[in-house]
């Protein structure tokens, strides 16, 4: 399955067989943060906390 990254665009393919497209199959509007935004936004999350 085809999913596009809600935050940079990327399109990304993700494999029937990971938890991930088990929780987006579920979802009524699945929202898909690919791995590199996920932990951009985390590393952003962190920078809040420290200052
Ligand atoms: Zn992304």
């Amino acid at each position: 399955m085809e999913v596009k990254c809600r935050v940079c665009g990327r399109r990304v393919e993700i494999a029937v067989w990971t938890a991930e497209y088990e929780r987006l199959k579920s979802s009524d509007d699945p929202a898909y943060i690919c791995d590199m935004c996920q932990q951009r936004i985390q590393a952003e999350a962190q920078d809040e906390r420290s200052r």
